[in-house]
């Protein structure tokens, strides 16, 4: 066993102050169980946690970090601004060119930038609502948008891995216009316009779910929401927090073409730190404050320093850093599945371009209800098993795995010499 001695007393003491020791669920390992190890330092594909083990990281601060870890353009970025001052609370330069760096990769016309893929979300439905006048949402189950009360009705990541049904706190008044449908469901889509056309504001979605782990859009599923939205006067919002700016240098966007009329983006524009931003056609944007009546606003909205490091990222990721990403992807996926074949244990490999995850059960998951019927039980095992050979993967069956460009052949390596060993551990563990 590798020592854990540190993470231990920080969880020990975490936990006198903070709910669950963490502050934010998934990281406190609830669905593999075991100690969390507190991080102390990241470097291009590592982390180094507290009693100084070092892990290769398929994570990436949950995919924000597409160049790795204190990448140098990113830390100087942000050390020459954070000399300049950290927040102002007025306009600044950063936000104009990091919001001219999105609108010029993406169809969106103009945006408003936040602090997270949540506030992103929320804005946007309240947009959208104050644009249409209508009041309800389409969510898909499975998709994770946030935090946001109205889309915490079947919704993946962390939510999914814990099995809340629904969480406490969130009212039935609140989720009372939001609709929830099967992913790819085309039928029900259209039962859903059929029954409450004239009452729906928008439908959000991820441009290809990740948040149950990677659950691609069949073919024209994004394309017929759109053209039912336009149909019926209700907006698409296409959530692209995860998917922007890490699936390609425009997102999913740029893989498959199909614009949302209000997109959402969030952690690799943020390079690792708090910036997120919703944006849309300049007709629909132009509704929110102080341009027209939808009130939004933030403190540290556009803050100087997560502008700079945004900035610095997407500036510094090249059509040869995107390649890299895939090539590494495509690495991992293959050895992983190589190592459980070899083992007997039953999985798929879902890919969406760079985007994977692995799902231990052998039937297409093409919806939430098929991704809740893995085997969790052998991906703990598996999850485990890795850790213990310094390779850290998300702690749970219902993530992506993250790669960065940072990840080379050294760090691939550590991976798949550690995957054999997951793959015998997930094998002895298997509930069959
Ligand atoms: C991470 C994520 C969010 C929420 O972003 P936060 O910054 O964690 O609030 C929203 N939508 C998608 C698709 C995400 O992956």
């Amino acid at each position: 066993m590798t020592d854990i001695q540190l993470s231990q007393e920080l969880f020990d003491r975490a936990n006198g102050v903070i709910p669950g020791g963490v502050n934010s669920p998934v990281r406190a390992f609830g669905a593999v169980g075991g100690t969390p190890r507190f991080m102390t330092a990241g470097r291009g594909p590592y982390l180094t946690d507290a009693d100084g083990t070092e892990y290769v990281d398929l994570i990436c601060s949950w995919g924000p970090l597409i160049l790795g870890h204190a990448h140098p353009a990113v830390v100087e970025a942000v050390r020459e601004a954070a000399g300049r001052g950290t927040s102002y609370g007025a306009p600044t330069p950063g936000e104009v060119e990091l919001a001219e760096e999105i609108v010029a990769r993406t169809p969106v016309e103009k945006i408003r930038l936040v602090n997270s893929g949540t506030e992103a979300t929320m804005s946007a439905i309240r947009l959208a609502r104050g644009f249409t006048g209508r009041a309800k949402v389409v969510k898909f189950a499975g998709c994770y948008h946030g935090h946001v009360d109205a889309l915490l009705a079947a919704a993946g990541s962390g939510v999914a891995t814990f099995g809340l049904p629904d969480t406490p706190g969130v009212t039935g008044a609140t989720t009372a216009d939001t609709i929830v449908l099967s992913y790819n469901d085309v039928g029900a889509v259209e039962e859903a316009f059929a029954a409450h056309g004239h009452e729906i504001a928008c439908v959000i979605t991820e441009a290809v779910p990740c948040n149950m782990g990677v659950v691609p859009p069949a073919d024209g599923f994004n394309a017929l929401l759109k053209s039912l939205c336009e149909r019926h006067g209700a907006l698409l919002i296409i959530d692209e927090v995860l998917t922007g700016f890490r699936a390609s240098r425009s997102g999913w966007y740029g893989v498959e073409g199909v614009a949302g009329d209000l997109m959402t983006f969030g952690k690799v524009m943020g390079g690792g730190l708090p910036a997120a931003a919703f944006g849309g056609r300049a007709e629909i944007m132009d509704r929110l404050a102080p341009a027209g009546p939808v009130y939004q606003a933030g403190t540290l909205s556009g803050n100087p320093l997560a502008t700079a490091a945004g900035l610095a990222t997407l500036r510094n990721a090249t059509d040869e850093v995107y390649a890299a990403i895939d090539r590494a992807a495509s690495i991992v996926a293959s050895a992983a599945c190589e190592a459980l074949t070899k083992e007997g244990v039953p999985h798929r490999l879902q890919t969406a371009g760079n985007l994977f995850s692995i799902f231990f059960t052998d039937e297409p998951v093409g919806d939430f209800a098929a991704a809740q019927r893995q085997d969790t039980k052998a991906y703990a095992a598996f999850f485990h098993a890795a850790l213990e050979r310094g390779v850290y993967l998300p702690p749970s069956a219902f993530e992506a795995w993250f790669l960065s460009a940072a990840h080379d052949d050294q760090a691939l390596e550590r991976i798949t010499d550690a995957l054999p060993y997951a793959a015998a551990a997930a094998a002895a563990a298997a509930s069959r």
